[in-house]
């Protein structure tokens, strides 16, 4: 959850603060219209503060739609609802169950609000599984001049694909229409095996499950598989999370053991090899997400899903030789492909990396050694983690970025939503 007394807001890991003139949390259409026209500019949309890249940071008006959140309507033919953009998704989770709907996919987390994992294009894992946005029906959303706009799919399918994934730079999303699913329960297991096998049978073991995904924990040798798939098996009791003990034993063998590689790698190796097996089933809200108290930075790239193997080999290299201080684990998942201009999953199936960082230390030799490699097999950021590109770099990575940008001109004419980070990564002249 973001921090913000008075003035003062800080994301998530606390790598960025800010100090606006205004900190807005309008409770109607009207007001929330008012304030974009006329509050201290930029205005930069919020939701709760978990991206760890200065897309909220502004130094005019912050402005928070925590006070639209709720499910507007609800379709149950068509197992569609209206929800508004300022629900978290851990509530919205809740809501739509109790309606007998369900989202498809989701996310490590359920503290975001969902118009912020619109923003950024947040995702799961599954080979056929899209990013939030793919749920997008249509959008209301309030643009630049205050003005309350509605697009849908049927008549709009453009300037849906151009806003799925907007990093709040069209306007404030309000409503949203999403396609959900009938609720489902899920199968969850997870196990361990040496790294080399999964990397050599990567593309199958990927695919082999609804949801296939894994953590590389530094000198293990050994991966933690993570498997979802769909049941009709009666619910069983979920194991408790040892995450934050287990991240804070790994920290501990870090400092003591660093000299001493070959005795950290037998220490963690033989431990990570011996973890219980987990397997269990659940509702489809109790599986995905789980709790992060230990706070981190992190970079994640998404690359063509065939590279996932290959960069991955790298990048673990690179940690064990280089960087042999980080100790939180490196994180792998597939995407589905879509067709929203700005995600980036455009049109291909990816593979994403995450890597993670103690959000005490200092980040960036590790992201900026781990970003060339990724960025040399044509992997492209996750819009709200670390990373170190500008609009030169990123306008080659989106071939409709132009068109994207001609949208959000029309949209915000006058910049209003155009911080100087916003104007770095879009390439608007202020
Ligand atoms: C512990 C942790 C775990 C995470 N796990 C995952 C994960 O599993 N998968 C993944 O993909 N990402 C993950 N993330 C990243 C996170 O999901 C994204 O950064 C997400 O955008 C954060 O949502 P938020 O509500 O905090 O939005 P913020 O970070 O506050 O904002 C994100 C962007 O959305 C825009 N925005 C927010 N609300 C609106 C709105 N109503 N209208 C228009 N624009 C808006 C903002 O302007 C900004 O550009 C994780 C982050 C953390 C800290």
């Amino acid at each position: 959850m973001n921090i913000a007394i008075g003035n003062d807001w800080q994301n998530w890991s606390g790598s960025v603060t800010a100090q606006p003139q205004l900190m807005s949390h309008p409770t109607q259409l009207e007001q929330l219209s008012e304030t974009i026209k006329s509050a201290p500019g930029p205005i930069r949309i919020a939701g709760t503060g978990h991206s760890f890249t200065p897309l909220v940071k502004s130094q005019g008006t912050i402005l928070s739609l925590d006070n639209f959140n709720g499910v507007v309507s609800h379709d149950g033919d068509k197992l569609q609802a209206r929800v508004e953009a300022g629900t978290k998704i851990g509530a919205l989770t809740k809501l739509l169950h109790g309606i007998g709907q369900a989202l498809p996919n989701m996310g490590d987390i359920d503290k975001q609000a969902f118009g912020g994992g619109l923003g950024t294009a947040t995702h799961g894992s599954g080979i056929t599984l899209g990013a939030y946005h793919t749920q997008l029906v249509a959008m209301q959303i309030v643009d630049g001049q205050g003005k309350v706009r509605e697009f849908d799919r049927t008549s709009n399918s453009d300037a849906m694909d151009a806003m799925g994934a907007s990093l709040g730079a069209f306007g404030a999303v309000t409503e949203v229409t999403i396609q959900n699913m009938a609720n489902y329960r899920l199968h969850r297991r997870r196990w361990t095996e040496p790294v080399g096998g999964v990397l050599d049978r990567f593309e199958t073991i990927m695919k082999a499950h609804r949801s296939s995904e894994f953590y590389y924990i530094p000198f293990s040798g050994q991966a933690l598989f993570l498997s979802s798939d769909i049941t009709d098996a009666p619910v069983t009791t979920r194991p408790p999370t040892e995450d934050d003990d287990a991240l804070g034993t790994l920290r501990k063998l870090r400092t003591y053991l660093q000299r001493f590689p070959w005795m950290r790698r037998k220490l963690i190796g033989t431990a990570i090899a011996r973890l219980p097996n987990e397997d269990y089933v659940g509702e489809w809200l109790n599986v995905y997400a789980s709790e992060r108290n230990v706070k981190f930075n992190e970079m994640e790239y998404h690359l063509p899903f065939e590279e996932g193997a290959r960069v991955l080999r790298q990048i673990i290299k690179l940690l064990e030789e280089r960087f042999p201080h980080v100790y939180f684990p490196i994180e792998v998942r597939v995407v589905a492909p879509d067709n929203v201009w700005l995600s980036p999953f455009y049109k291909r199936a990816s593979c994403s990396i995450a890597i993670h960082h103690d959000a005490r230390e200092d980040p960036q030799p590790y992201f900026k050694a781990a970003e060339a490699i990724f960025r040399a097999h044509g992997g492209r950021p996750h819009w709200g983690k670390m990373h170190n590109l500008t609009a030169k770099e990123l306008s080659g990575l989106y071939p409709r970025w132009s068109d994207a940008m001609a949208v959000r001109r029309d949209m915000d004419p006058e910049n209003r939503f155009v911080s100087p980070y916003l104007a770095q990564l879009l390439g608007v002249d202020l």
